[in-house]
């Protein structure tokens, strides 16, 4: 089996006292490739770093709705930059939460706005946080996102966003959440999907899916998740691996990158 977690955050210092060990556990798991994502500056800077010195991890670059107020001219010039690696595959993660609230929202719509038409420049696909915020997220990424791909990430939001995220051309990323017992409403989202734009990822340190719920997650519990959403489609796990890991090289760019190594 052939996973790619799509979604972590490997930079965090939760990893630093066994990161080898975390990418091990991951290879023995069948994970090939690792997108690693920056929150911040200092966070995609770290994310690059790391994906230059391991084989099979890329980065992406961006700057968090929770530290929208951050945004300066400065960030966008310092994600131009960074951008420009080899390793960076996408930028983000950007987007809106309106369920913390940690930075004002018009702040975070403009940052949002920013980073889609920074995306566009670059030609790179975006990874979208979006939570509480559905109408604005498809407003800002209609008004400003035309030809650009992406995905929603951690998608926790209504089945008709989902369509209209479809529609526009748009991925969705599942993670350990469609494996929560009472989240029968978001498994019946992965069964509507079109597998062809599903992605997996964990969203680690957070989300570990269950059987590993309250734990620090890591890419390894990818697996979890591919097991959940093959249930939902009913598919063995080996097909949905083979196809969402298919889709992540797709849209990220990676059929020819290197792999996760021994
Ligand atoms: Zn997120
Ligand atoms: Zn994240």
């Amino acid at each position: 089996m052939e996973l790619f977690d799509t979604h972590a955050h490997l930079d965090f210092t939760r990893f630093d006292q066994d990161r080898d060990e975390v990418l091990k556990r991951a290879r023995e798991a069948g994970v090939i490739n690792i997108l690693t994502v920056g929150a911040d500056i200092n966070s995609s800077r770290r994310a690059v770093e790391l994906a230059e010195g391991t084989p099979g991890l890329a980065a992406a670059v961006g700057l968090h709705p929770h530290d929208a107020s951050d945004f300066t001219p400065d960030t966008a010039r310092e994600l131009k930059k960074l951008a420009g690696r080899e390793v960076v595959k996408a930028l983000g993660e950007t987007g809106l939460d309106f369920y913390y609230d940690n930075s004002p929202r018009e702040q975070q719509e403009q940052a949002f706005r920013s980073q889609l038409r920074l995306a566009a420049r670059l030609e790179l696909p975006v990874i979208i946080h979006s939570r509480e915020a559905e109408e604005e997220t498809l407003k800002i990424l209609q008004e400003e996102g035309a030809g650009l791909a992406g995905v929603v990430h951690c998608y926790s939001s209504s089945s008709g966003m989902a369509k209209r995220l479809v529609e526009f051309g748009f991925h969705l990323g599942f993670t350990g959440l469609i494996t929560f017992r009472k989240l029968g409403w978001l498994r019946e989202i992965v069964s509507q999907t079109p597998p062809e734009k599903i992605l997996l990822e964990t969203d680690c340190p957070y989300m570990a899916p269950e059987p590993k719920r309250g734990k620090r997650n890591e890419p390894a519990y990818v697996k979890y998740v591919a097991e959940t959403a093959a249930n939902c489609l009913n598919l063995p796990v080996e097909k949905v691996a083979e196809l969402t890991t298919a889709n992540g090289q797709q849209l990220f760019a990676l059929e020819d990158y290197s792999r996760l190594e021994d």
